[in-house]
Order: C-alpha cells, then structure tokens, then sequence
C-alpha cells in the first residue's frame, strides 16, 4: 500500500465534514465497510442519541491484550478561517498536504487504515485494536462509551498509542483539563436605581478577578514540573455574556472557565476555593439585598492528565519503534488521560505538529505521514515476530 493508499484514504477522511457539533456517521460507516472489505468486522458504537459513534475493531489472534490505535474523528470549526483551499478537498502542495485534519488528526487514521490489508495478511499473534471516537475537541466527551466496552464488549486493551500529532515523538504527559461554567443571578432594575437592582454583570466580574489571583497564586506554588510549558497550573477564562441593554441593571451573567492541572494537581481545590471566596465574598452581600440572588457553579467538562510513569509498557514499546530514549509531556489534553484513568498505559505519539492544528491552512508533512508510516510498519514486523 504504502503512501498511495495513505493518501487516497485521507483524502475520504478529510471530505467528510467532521465537525465536533455535526454527526461523524458517514465517516464512521465508510471506515467500516472498508475495515469489512478486509475480513475485519468493526463494531460501531452509536452515542446515547444515535448521532454519532465510535468505532472500535479488533485484527489479529486472540481478544484480549494487544495494541490499541487511538484517534478522534472529529475536527474543530473553519467558521471565520481564512483558508487558502477548501478546508475539505485535501490538497497537495510543495510537500505538504492541506485540510482540515490534516494534522489533527486524520493523517494517523489513514496511515493506520492504509495498513489493514497488511496487518490482515501477517497473522498478528498479538492483536492490534483500531479505537476511533468522536467529540474529543469538546472535552474528550465521546470516548467514554467505547472505554465503558473494554472487558465487555469489547477486549481490553494491554496498551494504547494515542496518534495525536507529536511529530512522531513519544509524549508520556499531558495535563488535566476540567472545565466549568458559573451562572450568577441578580435583579433586574432601571439603571438609575443601582440601590435597588443586584448587578450580575458586577459580580461576575468581581468572581473573574478572583480566578485571575487564583492563577497568579497556581504559578508561584512549589509545584511545578519544568518538563510543561508553562510549567504550573493554569486558570482561564474563555467566554463571558450577561447583561440586556446599558440601561437595565443586569440579572444574568454566565462565563466559562477553565483549569489545567499538572500531573498530581487536584483542581477540585480550584473549584473548592473559588465557590468558597464567591459565596461568603461575593454572593453574601448580595443576598443582603436580594434573596433570590445565586451563584452557581458547574463542571461541564473534565479530562484527566496523562501521568508519566517509568513502567509503562505504552511508552517502551513506542520509544523502541521510534528509535528513542527520550519522552516529551505537553500542556494540551487528549483521550490518553481518560484510557490511563480506565487502566491502560497509554503514550501519545502521532505524525504532524500541533502547531499546526485548529488554524487555517492546517496541513501535514509528507514526510510526517512517511515517518508514521515506517513507525507503524515496525510496530507490524513487532507484533508478527
Ligand atoms: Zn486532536
């Protein structure tokens, strides 16, 4: 197969339009008609509302144990991007490949799909599992339902390679990312009348300075780890909205946030000192002249981090294909958190740069799909052996 059959199936990838709010079904049922024209049933697991699905396959002898390939099918939006070529029509130019995915990161899929025939060829003693979710870009929500199959329906895995563009290197870290949102509620009044009226908008902005300290007190703490970039946790507000008109004393106000913890960092302890200042500092004085005044606080995402760990037979097994005896942790988060939560090690390694992700004109280097390629081919004569 090699680079042509690369190419020609992530050129399919790319055409399906995988955005995170739209349905991943059509790339899902393409990948396993083609997984069926190679002898491998796929099972197809549709989320709660049927929408989408995830995909997990299983190719080789024996159930249990084995590799797990890991890759979200979902992309992020192109809305308001300025792209050069149409961000779905793969495009090749000057040695690189252009589309949305084409880092992040249908590349790694195709490279593993261009390999099936192969790997149905060589009789694998040890199994070689294909795991494709879908919502990893809105806070890894998707792959629960296919981690809940592991020992169930589906076998578990000994170990997971995670194909997230590390430029082919092999990342043993990553941060956790919990994400929030708090609705603040006042009351509405004519805005000549600040006596009477509880400003939401005010105090939302009083609870945002507060995270802002909480931030600067995460970055002078003992804990650091000088292998991240920043080397601390962080704390960030993303979205704000409240308010009705300049002359209304506003009710609503609601804004998101986020924390992302170091390996080890409990960012419960953010949540918990931050509802503890808003209640007794911020939403006291409010209740003083309003009783139905609220602060209210949810988790609306949660990923947990990616631990390194000296004995993980993920990152030996990739670190000997990769030619390597050196790992890498990095600061964004990916599914690997959520299999090591489940029990299987699992190390990050996958070709293209993050760099490149999420931007317009992302792309990936010919030569990053040749080095995935060779990587993967390894791994094949590996397990074969
Ligand atoms: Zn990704």
């Amino acid at each position: 197969m090699g680079a042509a059959g690369t190419r020609a199936l992530l050129e399919r990838l790319i055409a399906f339009d995988t955005t995170s709010r739209l349905s991943n079904r059509a790339l899902i049922d393409f990948v396993a008609a083609y997984l069926g024209q190679h002898g491998v049933t796929a099972r197809v697991l549709p989320s709660p509302d049927g929408a989408k699905a995830n995909l997990f396959a299983t190719i080789g002898a024996g159930e249990s144990g084995g590799v797990m390939l890991s890759g979200h099918t979902d992309v992020v939006p192109v809305d308001g991007q300025e792209w050069a070529t149409d961000p779905f029509a793969l495009t090749e130019r000057q040695g690189r490949l252009y589309g949305r995915g084409a880092a992040d990161m249908k590349s790694f899929i195709a490279v593993v799909l261009a390999l099936v025939p192969d790997m149905a060829r060589r009789r694998l003693s040890t199994p070689i599992h294909i795991a494709l979710s879908y919502d990893e870009e809105v806070g890894c929500k998707g792959v629960g339902g296919l981690i809940e199959q592991f020992g169930a329906g589906a076998p578990r895995p000994r170990l997971a390679i995670v194909g997230e563009p590390t430029e082919m290197q092999v990342v043993d870290a990553h941060k956790s990312q919990r994400g929030f949102r708090t609705d603040v509620t006042g009351l509405e009044a004519h805005s000549s009348a600040t006596h009477v009226g509880v400003n939401a908008v005010a105090a939302a902005a009083n609870l945002i300075v507060r995270l802002g300290n909480m931030g600067e007190d995460l970055q002078a703490e003992a804990m650091r780890d000088p292998r991240f970039d920043p080397p601390y946790s962080t704390v960030h507000v993303g979205v704000i909205h409240g308010g009705t008109a300049r002359n209304i004393i506003p009710r609503q106000c609601h804004f998101e946030w986020e924390c992302r913890g170091l390996p080890g960092f409990d960012s419960e302890t953010v949540l918990h000192r931050f509802t503890d200042e808003a209640e007794r500092e911020v939403l006291a004085p409010m209740r003083d002249r309003h009783a139905g005044a609220a602060i209210a606080t949810q988790v609306v995402s949660w990923v947990p981090a990616l631990a390194a760990d000296g004995d993980n037979p993920a990152q030996h097994l990739a670190l000997k294909l990769a030619g390597s005896n050196r790992t890498f942790a990095v600061s964004y988060t990916t599914e690997a958190g959520l299999f090591q939560a489940a029990g299987v090690p699992t190390v990050i390694c996958g070709p293209g740069n993050i760099r490149e992700a999420h931007r317009p004109n992302e792309f990936i280097e010919l030569s990053q799909i040749a080095a995935c390629e060779a990587f993967l081919g390894r791994m094949l004569d590996h397990l074969a052996g």
